[in-house]
């Protein structure tokens, strides 16, 4: 009689069936059963031979003791974006993405310390309750706790990670789904982007959006009604507005009346759309509805509706607290390369995309993959418990495998500005108490600053005698070089 795998677990054939979009009936057909046999497997009516599952598990890209394990990160229903009714097929895939990468944290959380998590908390019971002004609070409560101060933010998803959240960002084909947030058990957040585009300006905004669920309706369950999901996306985004441009520093900028040529220029800067900048003015009240449909109505008409100048100019801000996690493990033996999807048991090219790899990095042939030669304990441990309590590793998080990302804890970007200055014109840090110099002239105060801004890779502004802004260059290829990886 064939043996069959009594732990198998169908909650694990439901995700992966998510996760690759496959119904029941081409998974059936593809490993080679009926799908009255496949729904038998689901609610546990009947359980797979040992070939069976191997094949389901090549065919959905999972190891076969992957499809054993209990699934036990339990998270908060999470937060989409978009119309929710006509999405729910995408939405499950996505939903499993997301607790695919608490899972892959939560195991590599074995051997590393995240940061701690330093979210600021509120209390909203209901969406209802959160009046515009406690959106201002919320993100200025986040700016404080972070240190950010008022000006422009150089790396969202950074900021996010360093406060204990974990984010992944992924080409998911969806584009109607922007991306989406949650919470696990244990009080630590999760973000994931999907990414579409590789737009970095729209970017930090889904991310400064997540942020604002997170923060705003920690407590609120998903909603059940298209309005009440309405009035979340909108807070949401009112957030994103408040947190990436915060009204006293920002409006100080614009140029009156305001233009989309005056706020192009401030877009590398900020790092915001012109789109977005012109919501956060309506959303302050520095432009009212008659100035808003204008603003509207010529920028579609000039740019259309899907793009703007510049929006190339800014790559898309990655994760990199779970790569650098996994960099780090594979450097001092804890791991190999080509352990990895055997201890985590989804594929490598899953592992790739949730950690934030460059394509590739893990899944070209094998010819040139470095494997470090350490090897593998003969009985590896596959469950990440058992991983924890191997006295092997226990030794090595003892003897500090520990990771942070302190020395990237600099978040707002020291941008050059040229301002008046009792009579001369001064050169001036951002967010700098004092000049850095004065000079008599203002070109002999925009030559010293574009040296400075050539020198750091930054911005320089150039402001009028009224402080508004009057131009700006950028003297950085990329604004947020990732310092830690090897050219
Ligand atoms: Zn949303």
């Amino acid at each position: 009689m064939t043996k069959v795998i009594a732990n198998f677990e169908p909650a694990r054939l439901d995700q992966a069936l998510s996760a690759r979009g496959l119904t029941a009936v081409e998974f059936a057909a593809r490993v080679g059963v009926t799908p009255t046999t496949v729904s038998r497997w689901r609610n546990r009516a009947q359980l797979p031979s040992g070939e069976q599952l191997s094949k389901a598990a090549s065919e959905l890209r999972v190891s076969a003791q992957w499809l054993t394990r209990p699934v036990s990160q339990a998270l908060a229903k999470p937060y989409f974006r978009g119309s929710i009714a006509p999405m729910k097929f995408d939405r499950a895939m996505l939903g499993i993405r997301v607790e695919w990468l608490a899972e892959v944290a939560g195991q590599l959380e074995a051997y590393v310390d995240y940061p701690p998590v330093n979210v600021p908390r509120f209390g909203f019971a209901k969406a209802s309750e959160i009046s515009d002004a406690d959106i201002e609070t919320a993100a200025q409560a986040c700016r404080e706790a972070w240190g950010l101060k008022d000006g422009p933010i150089a790396d969202v998803v950074l900021v996010l990670e360093n406060a204990g959240v974990i984010v992944a960002r992924e080409e998911t084909g969806l584009a109607r789904i922007e991306g989406l947030s949650t919470w696990n058990q244990d009080g630590r957040p999760f973000v994931l982007l999907c990414a579409d585009k590789a737009n970095g300006f729209r970017s930090r905004f889904d991310a400064a959006h997540e942020l604002g669920h997170l923060v705003l309706h920690r407590n609120i369950s998903a909603p059940a009604d298209a309005a009440t999901h309405k009035l979340m996306e909108h807070q949401a985004h009112r957030f994103a507005g408040a947190f990436l441009l915060p009204a006293k520093s920002f409006c100080a900028e614009v140029s009156l009346p305001v233009s989309l040529q005056g706020l192009l220029l401030l877009k590398r800067r900020w790092g915001v759309s012109v789109a977005a900048m012109i919501m956060r003015l309506v959303a302050v009240g520095m432009v009212g509805d008659a100035d808003y449909l204008r603003l509207i109505k010529l920028r579609s008409a000039k740019w259309g509706n899907k793009q703007e100048p510049k929006d190339d100019e800014l790559s898309p801000e990655m994760p990199r607290l779970l790569r650098r996690t996994a960099e780090l493990l594979f450097a001092n033996g804890v791991l190999s390369q080509a352990a990895l999807p055997e201890v985590i048991g989804i594929s490598l090219a899953d592992l790739e995309s949730l950690m934030g790899f460059d394509w590739g990095v893990l899944t070209r042939p094998a010819a040139d993959v470095v494997t470090l030669p350490v090897p593998m304990p003969a009985s590896w441990p596959l469950q990440t418990r058992s991983i924890a309590s191997e006295p092997s590793f226990v030794a090595r998080r003892a003897a500090g495998t520990s990771l942070r990302l302190v020395e990237e804890s600099v978040m707002s970007r020291k941008d050059i500005h040229v301002v008046t200055h009792d009579g001369d014109w001064a050169v001036r840090r951002e967010g700098a108490e004092r000049a850095s110099s004065v000079h008599g002239t203002k070109a002999e105060a925009m030559e010293r600053a574009r040296d400075l801004g050539r020198r750091d890779h930054v911005e320089v502004v150039e402001h009028g005698r009224n402080g508004q802004i009057q131009g700006s260059n950028s003297y950085g290829n990329d604004p947020n070089p990732p310092k830690d990886r090897k050219p």
